[in-house]
Parts: C-alpha cells; structure tokens; sequence
C-alpha cells in the first residue's frame, strides 16, 4: 500500500484503548485484563493503540526510521488480536495489515540479524527428510497427477522425522489418497517471511507454489503448521482449498474411533495463526472431545484468548521477550488447574516450553490423536 493508504487505514484508530484489554463484565484475575502481549508488558508505544499512532506518523512523513522505532514494531507478536477485536465493531482498524505494512517499510539497515535470517526461510533446507513420508503410504506427487489431496511440508517437519512419522500414521489412518511433493518440494512458506517485511520472497515462492498446485490439479492441501496455514489460505490465488492438520485430526476421528485417552484434565492453547488467522477454533475442542478427554478451557479463549509470545519472529529474535509473554499464559493456564496443556502449533509449543511449570505436560495435538490410534514410535517434536 502506498503511504496515503496507510494513513488513511491508521487513521481509523482513535486510541480508544479497548483492544488492549478483554471487555467482560467480570474477571477472575485482575492479571487476566490485559491481552496485547507487548503492550501489557512493556508500555504505550508498544500498544495497539501507540502502534497505530506510530503508522500515522510514518505516514504523514513526521517519524523518520531508526533502530529503536524498528524495535517497537518487532515486539509485537502478529497475534492479530487488536484487528480481530477492533473489526468487531469499534472501529473497524485493519491493524495487521498496518504493522505488516509497516514491516515492508523497515530499511534493511536497521532490521536485526535475526529478523533478516527471517526472509531466507522459503529456501529448502538441504537433505530434507520428506521421503519417511513413503513408509505411510504418501507418495511422491512430482510426475503423478492422480493425486488431489496433498501434504504441506514447511520448515518444522522438513527435517523432523519424528513428527513426519506422526502425521503420516494419522494420514495413513484415513484410507484417502495423499501425496506430497517429496522429491521436489515446495517452497516452505510461513508467517516469517511476513514477519521479515519480506514481500518479494513470499510472491516469489507463492508463484512458485501455486503453479505447481495448478499444474498437478491439486485440489486439497493439509497444512501441519497453523503459520504456514494462514499465509497459504491468505496468499495462494490457485483455487485449492488449504486445511489444517486439526481438522483433517478431528474429521478422521468422527469417521474411525480411537481409544480414549488417559490423562489428566487439560487446557487447551489457541494458536494466533491457526485461531483468528484461520478462524478455526471448533476442530482441536471435537478432538479433545472425541479422545474423552476433560477441558478445562482458559479464561481468554478462542478469538480472546492470549498469544503465547511466539510470533512475529519474537521467539528468533527477542527471546526474552518471548519469555516474558509465555510467562503470562502459563499463569492463566495454571488458573484452570489442568495438568496438560494441549497445543496444534509448533511454535506455541516451543515458546510455552520457556518457563513451564514443572506440574504441567505439553502436548501437540498430533501427538495425542497418533496416541490414541496407537502409534508406536517416539513423541513427535
Ligand atoms: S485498534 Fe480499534 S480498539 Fe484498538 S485502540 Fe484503535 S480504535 Fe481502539
Ligand atoms: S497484533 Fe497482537 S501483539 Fe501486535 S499490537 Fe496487536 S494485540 Fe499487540
């Protein structure tokens, strides 16, 4: 977007303020009020609200760029919640696209190594491990063009033979044909091309899935990674229809029963980019159902409920910071009482691993639902 676009976007911000907090009548824990994980921890820069204040200025040519502007804005985790809010009924502020704007903005000069490093992650890793998806009955789609239906292979499984072996015995589980692109992968997408301002990787590697997608008549693509997912169904023009692991998780376990689950009662995190990236918050709830499992649901839920202070690129570059919001949703989940938390996102899982307290378990979704159908192997990570 150009710069009068940005200010005109920005300008429907008025600071009210509200996005920053959760609007209920009661809270159970005054800790509980507050739901931008940067702006309840740092201070009013960091806010949705300073945020956008920060683009009118960008726009209208008042703030020039410097390393701690660029800084304010890499705080900010992407968890969405501020738009999906304000696109509620407040004022209708399209703020992701604001601060995912402003990220294009940032001269290289002043983005940090690691947010850089962020921009090179389409690129495949060399030796990949994609073929131990040939033992659960996936074939190589590259050259077969009966093939529909197939698996989306981002950065946490491409080297994840564990996890890979996971998902392909739930897959297997289906007796529905998938394929993947094993000898010739797709570029591995996610949220961390956003996250780097890194527009021309992401149209390069998004033409690059998509004609590949067009030209083998894929129609169905199962995303594991909720930050691959959301960029997929956001950025794809080829028509397929993209479909988180969780779904396709709780579709097989209505149509092919699995022993129940023992454990204790859990919680459950709603990842940013698989809950109002993907707006899905019904399928992990049915497998958590289905597997007979006790829910013991947060107070902010759903299209409320907290990042956990992963994204954004806040885990590879601030990892303090990471901490510190991964420290707020472990005391609410420890609020419910649950001895499990139960996430469907990678990275949800490897940022709520900083501080766990030593009485809960974290388990991926995956994991649980290859359990119940009695997979063997070692615990996918
Ligand atoms: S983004 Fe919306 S809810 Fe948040 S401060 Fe601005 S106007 Fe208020
Ligand atoms: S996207 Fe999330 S972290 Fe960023 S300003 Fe909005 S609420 Fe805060």
């Amino acid at each position: 977007m150009n710069k009068e676009e940005l200010l005109e976007k920005a300008l429907c911000c008025n600071r009210c303020g509200t996005c920053r907090g959760v609007v209920q009548d009661e809270i159970p824990d005054v800790a509980f009020a507050t739901q931008c994980p940067c702006g309840m921890t740092l201070f009013g820069a960091y806010e949705p609200s300073g945020l956008m204040y920060l683009a009118r200025g960008i726009a209208q040519g008042d703030l020039k760029w410097n390393e701690d502007l660029a800084n304010v804005l890499y705080a900010c985790t992407l968890c969405g919640y501020c738009d999906d809010f304000c696109q509620r009924g407040y004022r209708h502020t399209p703020a992701v696209d604001i601060l995912e704007d402003l990220r294009k903005r940032i001269p290289e000069k002043f983005k940090p190594a690691k947010i850089k490093k962020l921009a090179k992650s389409a690129v495949l890793p060399k030796n990949h491990k994609l073929s131990t998806l040939l033992n659960y009955g996936i074939s190589d789609v590259t050259g077969n063009k009966k093939i529909n239906t197939i698996l989306f292979a981002d950065n946490t499984i491409l080297l994840n033979t564990s996890k890979l072996k996971e998902i392909g015995f739930i897959l297997k589980k289906r007796d529905k044909k998938v394929g993947c692109f094993i000898s010739d992968p797709l570029p591995p997408v996610s949220s961390d091309l956003i996250n780097a301002g890194a527009q021309k990787e992401l149209e390069k590697a998004m033409t690059v899935i998509d004609a590949k997608i067009a030209a083998h008549g894929i129609k169905n693509v199962i995303v594991y990674n909720p930050e691959s997912l959301s960029v997929l169904k956001r950025f794809s023009k080829s028509g397929a229809e993209f479909v988180s692991i969780t779904r396709i998780c709780a579709s097989l376990l209505k149509s092919k029963k699995a022993k129940k689950v023992k454990l204790p009662s859990v919680t459950y995190q709603d990842p940013c980019h698989l809950g109002r990236y993907a707006k899905e918050y019904a399928a992990p709830r049915e497998v958590v159902k289905k597997l007979g499992l006790e829910l013991k649901e947060m107070w902010r839920r759903g299209p409320d409920a907290l990042c956990c202070g992963a994204g954004g690129g806040v885990l590879q570059n601030r990892p303090d910071l990471a901490k510190k919001f991964a420290a707020n949703r472990w005391h609410e989940a420890k609020a419910t009482g649950a001895k499990v938390l139960i996430t469907a996102c990678p990275f949800c899982s490897a940022n709520l691993k900083q501080g766990k307290p030593k009485d809960i378990k974290i388990i991926d979704i995956t994991t649980l639902v290859a359990q119940a159908y009695g997979y063997p192997g070692k615990e996918g990570r």
